[in-house]
């Protein structure tokens, strides 16, 4: 008899569905790989369960400290009304993980004359479990809030005020090495004992034609985060409106491995229990802010998280907090701005119609 807390195999069911996806048609990109792991409609990441916060995997700027939330909604609102009131307005929030930063946003801005009359919410997210946490976090908001699975699905007709923390970084992403013979694509393959394994694609891409870099360097590239940035931009350019994008990564190529897996608050093998870690990569700020540029919208050149949360005054804010309460956990905002921690490692991008010659915070 087997003993129930036993297990058979310790394979989950998605890298059972991965391993015969590769023995069938042979090594996948890590581009199919990651969106396997994170977004597969049954066991991805994402998509079965709440990852964030201190019981989760990892934890993000919202989560740390309502001041991040509020910097955000005097961001949105100075901008509003730098855009001359329009009503409606869509607040647009990409990847709004738990919620967290919506309701302290909304919250801030509650005592901005006309606002929350201007505006309707609308969120894009495709986890399941997470527009969940989404709904209860919100309950109360006296707002419209409308859910999307797709960006493709927001409104047409009305100007945006988009927001976005840590969500281009979830977006899956080719990885290509140089070596004498040229960029090759890295895959996703099975070893002799039939695990996961990398492998360089046996001919080299001929799409990629990067001359300044050397053998052993490794180019990523993210096809969602450029279709994203066309996207976003283009419907700011048609629809008016501005973007503000926070996320960890770089703002001139780097040429290294940036792939990560986490779990339970620790780095954890990028190829081990797929649908079980979170995986990101950096993201590259100088591309995807040319993307911008190109489809004709005003771009601001990238800031660090420090001093676009400073120049909004969260000193000021945190100050206030702990006046009218001693208690007041200030260390959150150390961890957002501190430079050996959140504060330089991330990056802000903002992009508006080109309308608006300023964006408060760049
Ligand atoms: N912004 C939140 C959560 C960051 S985690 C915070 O700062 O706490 C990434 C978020 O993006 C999650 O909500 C995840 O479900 C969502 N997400 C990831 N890939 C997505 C996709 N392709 N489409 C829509 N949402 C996605």
């Amino acid at each position: 008899m087997v003993h129930p807390h036993i297990k058979i195999s310790s394979i989950s069911p998605l890298e059972r569905q991965i391993r015969s996806i590769i023995a069938k048609k042979g090594p996948i990109t890590i581009v199919e790989y990651m969106s396997l792991a994170l977004s597969e409609k049954t066991h991805g990441y994402y998509i079965k369960k709440d990852p964030l916060g201190k019981a989760g995997d990892f934890i993000t700027a919202p989560e740390i400290s309502q001041l991040f939330g509020e910097m955000i909604g005097v961001w949105c609102a100075h901008t509003w009304q730098a855009m001359n009131f329009p009503n409606p307005v869509a607040l647009v929030e990409l990847g709004p993980g738990r919620g967290t930063l919506m309701k302290d946003l909304l919250r801030a801005t509650r005592h901005v004359s006309g606002f929350h009359n201007a505006l309707s919410v609308q969120l894009v997210e495709n986890s399941p479990a997470l527009i969940k946490t989404q709904k209860a976090t919100l309950a109360q908001e006296k707002v419209s809030i409308s859910w999307h699975n797709t960006i493709n699905e927001l409104p047409n007709h009305v100007p945006l005020l988009v927001v976005a923390n840590e969500f281009l970084d979830a977006l899956p992403i080719h990885q290509y090495r140089k070596t004498k013979t040229g960029w090759h694509e890295v895959m996703v393959a099975l070893d002799n004992q039939n695990n996961l394994t990398f492998q360089l694609s046996s001919s080299p891409t001929t799409t990629l034609s990067i001359d300044l870099a050397t053998e052993g360097d490794i180019y990523e590239y993210c096809p969602s985060a450029i279709a994203v940035m066309q996207e976003i931009s283009l419907r700011i350019k048609t629809q008016g409106g501005a973007a503000l994008f926070i996320d960890y990564g770089y703002l001139e190529d780097v040429f290294k491995d940036t792939l990560q897996a986490v779990k339970e608050h620790h780095y954890h093998p990028v190829l081990k229990d797929p649908g079980e870690a979170d995986l990101t990569a950096y993201v590259n700020f100088s591309l995807l802010a040319s993307v911008a540029k190109k489809a004709g919208v005003c771009v601001f050149p990238p800031v660090t998280q420090r001093d676009f949360l400073t120049a909004l005054g969260i000193r000021v804010r945190a100050a206030t907090l702990l006046q009218k309460s001693p208690a007041y956990e200030v260390s959150g905002l150390e961890r957002l701005i501190d430079p050996a921690q959140m504060g330089t490692l991330f990056k802000c991008l903002g992009l508006t119609h080109p309308s608006l010659r300023t964006l408060i915070g760049f």
